[in-house]
């Protein structure tokens, strides 16, 4: 079994953020009306589901983003209805941006309660926010309570307007020795800046975990040369529509890992914090 821990849904929107936009287009060739062709197609879960079926992937976590100034916009609605057709293979995360919700612990009780919602994800870097920042507090305990998982984006971004320093995982320290049985998930891993601080991290922490998604599978090794000790800490995701889902997956899986790591990532550790079965 094969779970992608981090995907995004997409979908035409005239107010897409010019950084993401113009960052899009460039995957798609430099056209901004292929983006939104694009955007149409797999706005479409039928389609998105055909793409998990070519790529080789059973399950997918799809993340709900409001990062107005920097990134994408895909509210939580659209999350919700775009995964319900199919009966659990696609996996809603919900989303909120601190600076636009007066309540998000109450919304996300509601998110998770009402509406199925399985995690939360967020968007230190793009959203401009410190992880740790005592506004958030009531959230994380709320997710605690909740027994789901938060992710957020570490490391380095692309996208226009970002800002790194929001983006160190040193700030998840914090919230880990807070709030001792959260599960946190550092996307990235830290790229670029922080390798070093997520291993660290995830080694010290017993439910702190990196995902390897938006990173080029055959760098892992350089990064992590001792990835195979952290396996037990690591989620595969490939940041779709960021990167090729099955050539990303292909190339993981021709790393020079045991079985029983590459297993660990794809498939076990994810679905142990989900809950899911095989
Ligand atoms: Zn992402």
């Amino acid at each position: 079994m094969i779970l992608d821990f981090h995907t995004h849904a997409v979908r035409p929107d005239p107010n897409m953020p010019a950084g993401y936009k113009a960052f899009m287009s460039d995957n798609q060739g430099g056209d901004l009306d292929k983006f939104d062709e694009f955007a149409e197609r797999y706005a479409n879960p039928r389609n998105f589901l055909a793409l998990l079926d070519d790529a080789g992937v059973d399950r997918a976590v799809v993340l709900a983003e409001t990062a107005v100034i920097t990134s994408a916009i895909i509210p939580n609605d659209h999350v919700q209805q775009f995964t319900a057709p199919s009966h659990g293979r696609l996996i809603p995360f919900c989303t909120f941006n601190p600076y636009m919700v007066l309540n998000p612990a109450a919304e996300l009780d509601t998110a998770v309660r009402q509406h199925g919602f399985c995690g939360l994800k967020l968007y230190p870097t793009y959203a401009y926010f410190y992880p740790n920042q005592p506004f958030l507090y009531p959230l994380y305990a709320k997710a605690q309570e909740l027994g789901i998982p938060v992710m957020a984006h570490t490391g380095s971004s692309v996208f226009a307007g970002s800002r790194l320093k929001y983006g160190d995982p040193l700030f998840w320290d914090d919230v880990a020795v807070d709030f001792p049985e959260l599960t946190i998930i550092m996307c990235h891993g830290g790229r670029m800046l922080w390798y070093d601080r997520a291993a660290a991290l995830v080694r010290l922490h017993k439910n702190v975990y990196f995902d390897i998604s938006g990173l080029p599978p055959k760098r892992l090794l350089d990064y992590w040369p001792d990835l195979e000790r952290l396996a037990d800490k690591v989620l595969f995701g490939t940041d779709w529509p960021g990167a090729d889902m099955g050539a990303n997956l292909k190339a993981f899986q021709s790393l020079a890992l045991s079985e029983e790591a590459k297993q660990k990532i794809l498939w076990a550790n994810g679905s142990r914090i989900l809950g899911l079965e095989g």
